[in-house]
């Protein structure tokens, strides 16, 4: 993925609207990518602070937004890995299935 591409999907990250594969790709060049990185970061930045102003001034103190940004990060990247551990889970049933049909088969069979 090129710089262009990520800009552009950057709106679509902060609303959680990227796919599985889009979130993929958009997350492995912004950790490798310093420039997309903070862009990122000050989209975040102010998405959050618009949506703080919504909710009015009952939050308490200045919010640490750098702290949230990685948060974020966190949690996508952890979303990511869970995605990746249920797809290796289910070939794995899948697998393990097969393999009793098989037997059941060749069982019968003898
Ligand atoms: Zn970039």
């Amino acid at each position: 993925m090129n710089c262009r591409t990520a800009e552009g999907m950057l709106t679509k990250y902060l609303k959680h609207e990227l796919s599985v594969k889009e979130l993929d790709e958009f997350m492995g060049h912004i950790e490798s990518c310093e420039e997309c990185r903070e862009e990122l970061k000050t989209c975040f930045t102010v998405d959050r602070a618009v949506r703080l102003l919504d909710l009015e001034e009952d939050s308490t103190g200045d919010p640490d937004f750098e702290k949230l940004f990685e948060q974020d990060l966190k949690r996508s990247r952890r979303y990511l890995a869970n995605r990746t551990f249920l797809r290796f889970l289910m070939i794995f049933c899948g697998i393990v299935a097969l393999l009793a049909l098989v037997i059941a088969l060749i069982i019968y069979v003898l």
